[in-house]
């Protein structure tokens, strides 16, 4: 069976090894040692600083609106995870849609204005499949209404955007490490926070509120990441070289496959972008083609994943429905094809044969 992804992991041993380091100290978590280690780490190997891990990629999203005291209003986008959209309503703001660009699939900084209110006091948008937003556009908006700039990044491992790492655009950017993601410590995330006072409001919220136990700073909840998480992300980072440039040649290998296919257009990323080969997304002309080559895949035990799926303007628990046709309309004809570490080149040919044909 071949599925969309496929979880790198280490021989145990070397996790293992790791993690007796934090056995014999008996210290499982309140930032030991292995997390201080990784973060250390991360903040080399990406070269980005005012940063801390996370349990997950949701949390930060929730702690980002609420250290920037977000309660109106919130421009997103309708292609992104539900997790986006979710944060938004679980701290009972209101998800305002703008639909994205055609291209990019990120959101439509041309329709950004129009969707202001006095409401609004945050734009919280998806770097899709490690392509960024149009960074400049959104900054300028942001700057001339004074909106806040949240970014999910979850997809952005390693991407770098003129120069510099993605991580460092916007008032907050979260990023997911969950196993289904490029880099991943189990289940993980952090939060990049450029500013040094948004970055302490952000970490006191990730743990309930205080620094030791006796400085109280606030509100917090517990967004804390573990030792066992830790292990994960030091047993797989000596490898996140070794897997992009695996995943670029097998990303390449598609690429030169399918584009001549008339039925389908890949993915262009922006100027300036070094990609992370983090996603292999099609597009199909119409959605009963995409259907009936998931049928095709599925019989030789092919997964992808239809990813965007559904449009989250579509969700069932929002207060009111607002069309977004460029969004659902593509959320109907993509799909992700199977792309990870030990997936094969012969593989990757036999996929695009049955894509083709
Ligand atoms: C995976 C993902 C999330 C959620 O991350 P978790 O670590 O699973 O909480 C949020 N946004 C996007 C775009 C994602 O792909």
């Amino acid at each position: 069976m071949i599925n969309v992804t496929q979880t790198f992991l280490p021989p145990i041993e070397e996790f293992q090894d790791i993690l007796k380091r934090a056995w014999d100290k008996k210290w499982m978590t309140n930032r030991g040692e292995l997390l201080l280690e990784l973060e250390l780490k991360l903040s080399k190997y990406l070269n980005v600083s005012n940063f801390f891990i996370t349990t997950n990629g949701t949390l930060p999203l929730q702690i980002g609106l609420k250290a920037l005291n977000i309660t109106k209003e919130v421009i997103t986008t309708p292609f992104s995870y539900v997790a986006t959209t979710s944060a938004i309503i679980w701290e009972n703001c209101t998800p305002a849609f703008v639909d994205i660009e055609q291209d990019s699939l990120t959101i439509d900084p041309l329709k950004i204005e129009a969707a202001i209110t006095e409401n609004t006091q945050a734009i919280l948008a998806t770097h899709v499949f490690g392509n960024p937003c149009d960074i400049g556009q959104i900054e300028t908006i942001a700057k001339k209404h004074n909106l806040k700039v949240i970014y999910d990044g979850a997809h952005c491992f390693g991407v770098n955007y003129k120069s510099k790492s993605i991580f460092a655009y916007g008032d907050i950017v979260t990023t997911s490490f969950h196993s289904t993601k490029l880099f991943h410590t189990g289940e993980g995330g952090a939060v990049f926070v450029p500013n040094d006072i948004l970055y302490k409001k952000c970490y006191y919220h990730h743990n309930f509120g205080h620094d030791g136990p006796l400085a109280y700073h606030g509100l917090g909840i517990n967004a804390k990441a573990s030792e066992m998480q830790a292990a994960v992300g030091l047993s797989v980072l000596p490898y996140m070289d070794q897997i992009i440039e695996k995943r670029k040649i097998l990303t390449i290998q598609y690429e030169n496959s399918l584009k001549e296919n008339k039925n389908l257009t890949l993915f262009e990323y922006r100027d300036s972008t070094e990609r992370n080969y983090s996603y292999m997304p099609i597009i199909f002309k119409t959605e009963a083609h995409l259907e009936s080559v998931l049928e095709k895949l599925a019989a030789s035990k092919i997964f992808p994943r239809r990813y965007f799926y559904p449009s989250l303007n579509t969700l069932p628990y929002l207060e009111s429905f607002v069309s977004m046709p460029i969004s659902e309309d593509i959320c109907n004809r993509i799909v992700c094809l199977p792309l990870y570490y030990e997936l094969e080149e012969q593989q990757v040919t036999q996929i695009c044969n049955i894509i083709n044909s």
